[in-house]
């Protein structure tokens, strides 16, 4: 970033670019297109696939409200779906129910570093567009997630896997596609006046913070393994329900979600004794959507909304922070 800042060139630029390859090198797609946010890059993403007014697009509810914005801002209509209970991830039983003519894509958000089911989501013919604002690196039958999709978004905010401040990129192995989106990233220099183009840029200064973590990126995947393993290992006794990771897939643990027994009383109750052992937990998905809409059903999510529950783990959580976590739970739930 210094070198950014000394060079002069501050905003979108080389550095720009070669965030662009290394994300799409890690992700194992042709190429990608840095925009400003993980909620742009969704948008951007529908634009360049044409969706719009009269067409229909299917999503979790139990995930933020970025894909469903991004869905509504660009006209089109959000189906929501159930999750899977035990992995969080989409449903692809209830997307085949909630599929209809006007269907133009899934969005599918692999939620806390698993991979969902993109195989069998794949045979219900639709097009996938990627959310991988929470996992990269982790894999589906062979496949790395991000490479299966037509289109895939990553998110650079704060706290995900790779941090840049804030942003976001689309990426895909078309690169008719990739170029409608570039030209969807800014106002300039455009031989025609485009209403849906807009300033969706990323600076140099972000993309360069974005590199570092790029090139770093299998050490700090370790260090959450590493992290995963130990909780793994000491939270089995205390009745709580692990992580579980499908035959075939792999965990990247960009959260460590745990479910806490009906048994254990409200998590409101639990995160307020544990936040007072100095232990900040959360649950891992604010709100489902429908609950902002005040609709009914979706039980599997309602019930990961009611019992599960987000344990700290990012690279730099010492073995002694993990420790003291450990015993803030075994306290809890002993
Ligand atoms: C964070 C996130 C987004 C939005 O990314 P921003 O960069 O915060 O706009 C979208 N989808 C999922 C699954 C996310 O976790």
């Amino acid at each position: 970033m210094a070198s950014v800042l000394a060079s002069g060139q501050v905003t979108q630029g080389p550095q720009t670019d070669a965030f662009e390859r290394g994300v799409a090198e890690l992700v194992g797609v042709r190429g990608g297109v840095a925009v400003s946010s993980g909620t742009v890059a969704l948008e951007v993403a529908l634009l360049g696939l044409g969706i719009g007014p009269g067409d229909e697009v299917i999503l979790p509810t139990y995930v933020c409200v970025a894909p469903w914005l991004a869905v509504t801002r660009v006209g089109a209509t959000p189906k929501l779906v159930d999750i899977e209970p035990r992995s969080y991830n989409i449903d692809p039983a209830s997307v085949r129910q909630a599929l209809s003519p006007r269907t133009k894509a899934v969005i599918v958000p692999h939620l806390f570093g698993l991979p969902a089911d993109l195989t069998a989501l794949q045979s219900c013919g639709v097009p996938l567009i990627e959310d991988c604002a929470q996992t990269v690196g982790a894999v589906e039958r062979g496949r790395r997630v991000g490479s299966v999709g037509r289109a895939t978004v990553c998110s650079f905010y704060a706290t995900k896997l790779l941090c840049a401040g804030e942003g976001g990129m689309v990426l895909s192995n078309d690169t008719g596609l990739l170029e409608q989106w570039r030209a969807l990233r800014e106002y300039d220099e455009s031989d025609r006046l485009n209403p849906l183009s807009y300033n969706r840029k990323l600076t140099d200064m972000q993309a360069a913070l974005g590199l570092v973590q790029v090139n770093r990126f299998q050490e700090l995947a370790r260090r959450r393994a590493a992290i995963a393993a130990r909780y793994g290992a000491a939270l089995g006794a205390l009745g709580l329900t692990l992580p579980v990771v499908p035959d075939g897939r792999t965990h990247v643990y960009y959260r460590y979600v745990v479910r806490i027994p009906e048994s254990a009383g409200p998590l409101d109750g639990i995160i307020a004794r544990l936040e007072g052992r100095g232990v900040q937990c959360r649950r891992p998905v604010f709100r489902p959507i429908h609950r902002y809409l005040g609709e009914a059903g979706f039980p599997a999510s309602e019930e990961a909304h009611a019992r599960a529950l987000s344990l700290p783990v990012y690279p730099s959580l010492t073995d002694a922070e993990a420790a003291s976590v450990i015993q803030a739970l075994c306290e809890e739930f002993r």
